[in-house]
């Protein structure tokens, strides 16, 4: 704490672990005393640079870049670069640090990263963005390698910025490499990366209800977000036979009392991918909608949640208000939407991020895989995969989670089976 005290989201992530995975080193031997969990919170290389680029008038910006390269003991740096103006050392550790134990989890050989710039793609035209991730990719390719470190996309860093990112990282490399993932299909991308994190998202959720003999069939369903990883988890949930009532995005959530089905899901992914446009206009096309400036959709009634838009999007009370609804599971598709005292005594299905969202980095390492091997797999294929790997995922979830009266413990069980194969490749490899 004395160390990293100024990085609240950090110290936020460390100590949601650390409340688990401290008991279970006492009680384990082998664990014991070889200061594991202090050499895993410090990252192995922290690189910031600057990134100076010009915008369409001619004007020039700077903004800062980093990778955090968190942890390499079982496999090359892994996990997603994101551009938001919040993005900071802190927020970027935090979610290097889930992802070690995300990556764990999802039976891969990869290790933890993170990355992004306090850069703001909003408002931007094309040619500005394209003239951003160039000059991002001028410093940090010589910090990434498809054997040293793999980026991704996040918030703000979808198909486009990927594209943009790769040209340039080939441009200077001269060769054409599984180096980033969530590429175009026509060019090294996996089928079913964009869908990933939202289907994974609810194949956990499913997953979960089936412990207690429920579907996701005739359940109401809130989800947050309107990006990448809500747009397929509606989907998901839409094809799975669920009603979903309401997306949202940073400046308010939308509610639609009939349900947005798959016509009104294609028209917020147009809005959304294509014009960039605010949730809002929704409601002017689709009557049966209200829009809520400035509100999150938690007060909203629903049997399943899912918050898939950012970090600390959901606190204790909005938790209470979903339970006294009703909610009885909540699958995290975002990085620690909840605060941490969100569902922490609450007796319900409630899994984290590092374990729900698990789907969209997994499916990175199946590209990362068919790349080496030079070749595709079929839609049906991968997903049949993705499908295997969140149930075995449920699977560790439930032998490290299940407690004394049957209840599972999701994050516990998460937490310690993530850090079991890391910790054991730790000190397999020796004080390095
Ligand atoms: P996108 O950029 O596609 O979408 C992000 C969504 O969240 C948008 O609706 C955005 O609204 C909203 N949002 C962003 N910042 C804030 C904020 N500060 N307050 C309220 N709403 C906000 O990102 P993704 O869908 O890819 O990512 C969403 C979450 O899922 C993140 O936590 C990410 O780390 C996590 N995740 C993503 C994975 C992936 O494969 N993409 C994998 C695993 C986790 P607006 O349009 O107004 O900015």
């Amino acid at each position: 704490k004395a160390r990293n005290g100024h990085e609240p989201e950090f110290i936020q992530a460390v100590q949601e672990v650390a409340e688990t995975v401290i008991p279970y080193i006492a009680s384990n031997e082998i664990y014991n005393g070889k200061n594991i969990l202090l050499r895993m919170v410090e990252p192995e290389r922290l690189i910031s640079f600057r990134v100076a680029w010009v915008d369409d008038k001619g004007e020039i910006h700077v903004n800062r870049g980093y990778r955090i390269q968190m942890n390499s003991a079982i496999g090359p740096y892994k996990g997603g670069l994101r551009f938001h103006p919040t993005v900071n050392a802190s927020i970027l550790k935090f979610l290097a640090f889930e992802q070690v134990f995300k990556n764990s989890l999802t039976t891969l050989p990869m290790g933890g990263g993170k990355g992004g710039s306090d850069f703001d793609p909003k408002g931007k035209s094309d040619d500005e963005v394209m003239r951003f991730c160039h000059a991002f990719m001028l410093e940090l390719n010589r910090h990434i390698g498809p054997n040293t470190d793999v980026p991704a996309g996040d918030i703000g860093v979808g198909a486009r910025e990927i594209g943009f990112l790769f040209g340039m990282y080939k441009k200077i490399r001269n060769e054409f490499t599984g180096v980033l993932t969530g590429k175009g299909l026509s060019w090294g991308g996996s089928k079913i990366r964009p869908e990933a994190t939202g289907y994974g998202t609810v194949y956990f959720a499913q997953s979960m209800l089936k412990t207690k003999g429920q579907e996701i069939n005739g359940k109401t369903v809130v989800i947050s977000g309107s990006g990448n990883v809500a747009q397929f988890a509606a989907e998901k949930v839409l094809q799975l036979g669920g009603k979903v009532v309401t997306l949202s995005d940073s400046a308010g959530y939308i509610y639609d009392k009939d349900g947005i089905d798959e016509e009104k899901l294609a028209y917020v992914m147009d809005l959304k991918n294509n014009k960039r446009a605010r949730i809002s206009e929704y409601t002017k096309k689709y009557s049966s909608a209200t829009y809520h400036a400035g509100e999150k959709p938690w007060g909203v009634t629903c049997e399943i949640a899912l918050p898939c838009a950012t970090q600390n999007e959901l606190n204790v009370e909005h938790a209470k208000q979903l339970i006294a609804n009703g909610c009885i599971c909540v699958a995290e598709g975002a990085n620690m939407p909840s605060t941490a005292d969100a569902f922490h005594d609450a007796k319900i299905l409630f899994a984290p991020g590092k374990a729900s969202n698990a789907g969209g980095v997994a499916t990175s390492g199946l590209e990362m895989s068919q790349n080496s091997l030079r070749i595709s797999w079929t839609r049906e294929e991968v997903d049949e995969r993705l499908k295997g790997i969140m149930e075995e995922i449920h699977n560790s979830c439930i032998e490290f989670g299940k407690e004394e009266d049957g209840f599972c413990n999701y994050v516990k069980g998460a937490n310690i089976a993530g850090f079991v194969k890391v910790a054991d490749a730790m000190l397999a490899q020796g004080v390095i």
